[in-house]
């Protein structure tokens, strides 16, 4: 007894060692504030289970989503690549999209039924979300694939674009197959963040092309441990939606009102990116220090990313830097030397990980009223 008390004691000292270098905890839930008229759903929908080649049951897909908190999540099995079918034979190539919607019945989640079309480069790899059945997109052809999807109303983004086993210099090409998809409105959007890996080249493509900047995980294994133990959440597509419903999410993609986030780098076009980081600061206190001309500002980030900025204005700092970062949920107070005392100031700040185009960051302006 004494001896097991022991052990579970030196267990217990452990265990809290162990805490004090781990500053890492389990899941949390991912959070970015709704923009004026539109709601933020935080989709992935680009995810593999053991119906295709990921390792994964998709109940675990559900679960995993569930403890980040996401809005929508897709189901995206490779349809020609199938290296468990021996062991886990199953002929109706929707199976997968079911088990996840039993598992989510009782959640707000959104389950999208998906595929991924999977071919060689030129055609490449492509989802198809929003689909009715999968089964019908199996086909010889990648042609008669997407005008399958098309028929079923589906949403298709081409993924992974740069990635260096299709593209050796690892980055997109765009072939006269997608040129085509498009042409015909049978490709939609384009991965600008697929996993860990942002493209320049693929954000450029988007906007050159007028595609929906999509951002995923492409998960095969555990979103623990590709992400949460080393202190980042899940590449995401934020959508701007209506409201939080299957058909608002499909209507806002097709419309292409979303940012790719990750690794605190968010994607997108200006007109969404903006109002996305300025709703992720909220001004909390603004007030002169007395007897001076220095504007104390309290700002928080409420957004699950680090918000880097440089100052943009005519006034320079106190005690800070000009490049500063405001931690994901953290807080920052900001010291600006306004020369006169001010009712209020405009702050300007430059998201230095915020692109709307490549090399093109986001400047981002706050009326700030002084106390
Ligand atoms: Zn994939």
């Amino acid at each position: 007894m004494k001896k097991l008390l022991l052990l579970s004691l030196s267990l217990f000292v452990f265990s809290a060692l162990q805490g004090q270098s781990h500053s890492h905890g389990g899941a949390q839930p991912i959070t970015y504030p709704d923009i004026p008229g539109y709601k933020t759903l935080k989709a992935d929908l680009h995810i593999h289970s053991v119906f295709s080649d990921g390792n994964v049951w998709p109940t675990i897909r559900v679960q995993e989503a569930l403890r980040e908190d996401l809005d929508a999540i897709s189901l995206t099995e490779h349809l020609e690549y199938q290296p468990h079918l021996d062991d886990i034979p199953h002929p109706d190539r929707n199976r997968a999209y079911n088990l996840a919607m039993e598992e989510a019945k009782e959640h707000e989640l959104i389950i999208v039924h998906g595929s991924e079309i999977t071919r060689s480069a030129p055609e490449g790899h492509s989802n198809a979300v929003f689909i009715t059945d999968a089964n019908l997109l199996l086909n010889d052809k990648a042609e008669d694939a997407f005008a399958a999807a098309k028929a079923q109303n589906a949403f298709v983004f081409w993924n992974h674009p740069a990635w260096y086993a299709q593209s050796p210099e690892g980055n997109p090409i765009l072939s006269d197959f997608q040129k085509e998809r498009i042409k015909n409105g049978e490709l939609h959007g384009i991965e600008v963040i697929n996993s860990v890996d942002y493209a320049e080249e693929s954000l450029a493509l988007a906007l050159e092309q007028n595609l929906t900047i999509m951002g995923t995980s492409d998960v095969h294994g555990l979103i623990d441990w590709d992400y949460t133990e080393k202190g980042k959440h899940r590449p995401i597509t934020l959508v701007f939606a209506k409201d939080k419903s299957t058909a608002s999410l499909q209507e806002a993609l097709f419309a292409g009102r979303t940012v790719a986030a990750y690794n605190s780098i968010l994607v997108g076009r200006a007109e969404y990116l903006k109002p996305l980081i300025k709703s992720s600061i909220i001004v909390e206190k603004a007030t002169y220090i007395p007897k001076t001309t220095i504007l104390k500002i309290e700002l928080k980030n409420v957004s699950s990313g680090n918000l880097l900025f440089e100052n943009q204005m005519p006034y320079t700092f106190y005690s800070n830097s000009p490049v500063f970062e405001i931690p994901a949920g953290g807080s920052y107070t900001l010291n600006v030397k306004t020369l006169e005392i001010k009712d209020g100031i405009e702050l300007k700040l430059k998201a230095l990980k915020a692109y709307s185009a490549p090399k093109e960051q986001a400047v981002i302006s706050w009326d700030i009223a002084v106390e």
